[in-house]
């Protein structure tokens, strides 16, 4: 073994970016390297972060975690989509589901025939032809079927879950596998004259910590990648200007649905997500827009159970990193960047950068290579989110405040012009295929928001089909059909994943 390869890895911060790293790193590294985290229980973490995406399945397989247990010794749910209300114009709603709509029939998206028949007031919504929303709307849960010849197949879905307790569960995960926990506040950093590496840091009761390879989740603070490398921030708020949050716990809902339901304010916007002991509420807001004292109570207004604890706000700019990757140091989590709760990418982006750094690791402390394709690679994934995320405020037609007048009228990133125009045009999806929202995504919003394309595709007027109104109502039937033979979410819950309270 080469003296420069990577012996010793410190991670600063104890969040869920912290524990996810570390329960990743010790099961891919197997003791091949001394991993440490240092936290500080004074500071504490951000206590946010409930809702995921369907990758985090693949996240917690890589480290063998049981489904049903990990659902229960989190409190969690099961999350098929989420429900955004008032978006487009208030008073409507439509939901972003996980999965397709339906399946595509004569080599045409089946959002093409729907539509032409739209056109001619044949159909009424694109959700009554998606097996999530099928099931959502019935309150229903059961996880997809395996086999592709069925309608059941053609959802995911993702979780709930309260995530102080899941970064406990990953705690005791990743000690078992050899980190070390360090209870200390993080007070200075020590960097390399010649290099300009990080060498040590100091903690406040006067010990010092050195590694090779330090990785930064220490939150917004980015003690190590700002606080010490002045790495810089690209400010994204232009695009995405919501830049505070209060919170608040409420009793658990006697309905306990299986998805997040997010609810377009007067400056902001609202999320709902059901746990098994309580429900987590926030109110996401634009501060040149609202002040705390109004957004807190435009959520103790709207929250539909009473509140369990005292609200808290929290501040943020939207935005990411310049790199993510700099020197001897990556930062995983708030301190790489955020882009708002919206979509719930937290935990993804954690997630894909923990991937990201395990594929790369490198073979020396210091290797420009690993480095310089760990932030080609991430900044692409952030931008690509963003665009997704500033769709839903551009594409509205509220403009019954000054907040969305904002943004129905901002300047937006080319790149997301670019696929608005396309989509404008005759309703075709464009990605470079490797974005994390995929087409049925992008069609959930530009479609709920009522975004309608001038044209359906050409090539239906060319070789018409008559039984494509017969296909969407045998899917629509077919979808109600299977869904209320499901369990109910509630049923599900209790029968094999039901927390100890
Ligand atoms: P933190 O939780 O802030 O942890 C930072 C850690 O660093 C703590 O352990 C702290 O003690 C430690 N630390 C800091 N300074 C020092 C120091 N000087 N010395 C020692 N230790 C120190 N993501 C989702 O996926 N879904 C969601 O629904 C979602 N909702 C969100 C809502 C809001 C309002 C916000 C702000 C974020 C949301 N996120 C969501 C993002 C998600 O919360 C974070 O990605 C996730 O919690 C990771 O946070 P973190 O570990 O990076 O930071």
């Amino acid at each position: 073994m080469s003296d420069k390869q990577i012996k010793k890895i410190l991670i600063v911060g104890g969040g869920s970016a912290g524990w996810m790293t570390a329960a990743a790193l010790s099961n891919a590294l197997r003791g091949g390297c001394e991993i440490q985290l240092v936290e500080s229980a004074s500071i504490g973490t951000i206590g946010v972060g409930e809702a995921t995406i369907p990758p985090i399945k693949l996240f917690n397989q890589s480290l063998g975690l049981e489904e049903n247990e990990f659902v229960s010794k989190t409190m969690g749910s099961f999350k098929l989509g989420i429900e955004f209300v008032d978006w487009g114009k208030k008073g409507t709603r439509y939901f972003h589901p996980f999965g397709t709509y339906g399946v595509d029939f004569d080599a045409i998206p089946i959002h093409q025939h729907w539509l032409k028949a739209k056109k001619e007031k044949q159909v009424e919504n694109l959700d009554d032809y998606c097996m999530a929303w099928a099931a959502a709307v019935r309150g229903k849960f059961h996880p997809p079927s395996r086999d592709h010849s069925k309608i059941q197949s053609t959802f995911d879905y993702a979780y709930h879950f309260d995530t102080g307790m899941y970064s406990r569960y990953l705690r005791q995960y990743a000690e078992a596998r050899g980190v070390v926990r360090i209870e200390g506040k993080v007070v200075n950093t020590t960097l390399d004259t010649e290099s300009g590496y990080i060498q040590s840091i100091k903690l406040e009761q006067g010990k010092s910590l050195e590694a090779d390879f330090f990785i930064d989740c220490s939150g917004f603070r980015g003690l190590l990648i700002e606080g010490a490398l002045q790495t810089g921030y690209e400010n994204w708020t232009h695009w995405l200007p919501c830049d505070r949050a209060v919170t608040v716990g409420s009793e658990q809902a006697e309905d306990i649905i299986p998805y997040t339901r997010a609810t377009a304010k007067t400056s902001g916007w609202q999320w709902r997500i059901p746990l098994q002991h309580r429900t987590g509420n926030g109110h996401v807001y634009c501060s040149e827009h609202m002040s705390d004292d109004e957004a807190t109570s435009v959520l103790l207004n709207d929250i539909d159970t009473k509140k369990t604890c005292d609200p808290f706000v929290l501040r943020f700019s939207t935005g990411r990193r310049k790199k993510f990757w700099n020197k001897n140091c990556v930062a995983i989590g708030l301190s790489a960047g955020f882009l708002e709760p919206l979509e719930s990418t937290g935990l993804h982006l954690i997630q894909t950068a923990i991937r990201r750094l395990i594929a790369l690791f490198p073979e020396s402390k210091n290797n420009g290579l690993a480095e310089q394709e760990f932030n080609r690679i991430t900044i692409k994934e952030y931008e690509t989110t963003r665009d997704f995320l500033i769709l839903h405020y551009k594409a509205t037609q509220r403009d019954d405040s000054e907040f969305w007048n904002y943004v129905r009228n901002m300047q937006i990133p080319e790149s997301l012009q670019y696929k608005m125009d396309h989509f404008q045009t005759s309703g075709r999806l464009v990605s470079d295929g490797v974005e994390l929202f995929a087409n049925p995504s992008w069609l959930a919003v530009y479609l709920g928001q009522h975004h309608w394309p001038q044209h359906y595709d050409p090539k239906l007027d060319l070789n018409p089909n008559k039984d494509a109104l017969y296909n969407l109502q045998h899917l629509r039937e077919l979808m109600a059909k299977v869904a209320a033979s499901m369990p109910s979410h509630a049923e599900y819950i209790n029968r094999f994943c039901k927390a100890v309270m």
